[in-house]
């Protein structure tokens, strides 16, 4: 199961689990901004009718930008939902890092059970300020919005 734990600029999410043929646990972790992981909230929502979709067996890829690199993905060939960094290669295309961290569709309903509670815990992020409620925002000159 995923652990989340809630600080006053980040969201921790993060797993320990036994490495397969070795002895050894290793704990995975990845820091979500808070504006990123409210965004998240925003779009969790759709992320999980795609994941309906998925479970019933529909061809589905879901590619949702949270901010700065970080994009929501799954698709029905991958059927985990991912925090996943992307980065912008030389080419100018967008593309998936190696960083990212990966919940089960289990651990994305249960921590949609509990989303709103855990969020309560907080209260910084009510009163974040989304870079597109902005006036005069640009998406292209925006460094959450644009990946650099
Ligand atoms: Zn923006």
């Amino acid at each position: 199961m995923a652990v989340y734990s809630p600080s006053s600029t980040v969201v921790t999410v993060m797993r320990t689990e036994l490495i397969k043929g070795f002895q050894q646990l290793k704990t995975k972790r990845m820091n979500i901004p808070l504006r990123r992981w409210k965004e998240f909230g925003r779009k969790l929502d759709y992320i999980l009718e795609e994941v309906q979709n998925i479970q019933d067996g529909n061809e589905s890829v879901v590619q949702q930008h949270i901010g700065g690199g970080l994009y929501l993905t799954m698709s029905s060939t991958h059927p985990f939902m991912q925090f996943r960094q992307f980065y912008r290669s030389k080419e100018g295309d967008l593309r998936p890092g190696s960083r990212g961290f990966r919940l089960t569709f289990e651990e994305l309903s249960e921590l949609n059970v509990h989303l709103s509670a855990f969020n309560k815990l907080i209260p910084k992020l009510n009163t974040i300020r989304m870079c597109y409620e902005n006036p005069g925002h640009n998406e292209l000159r925006c460094m959450e919005c644009y990946v650099k």
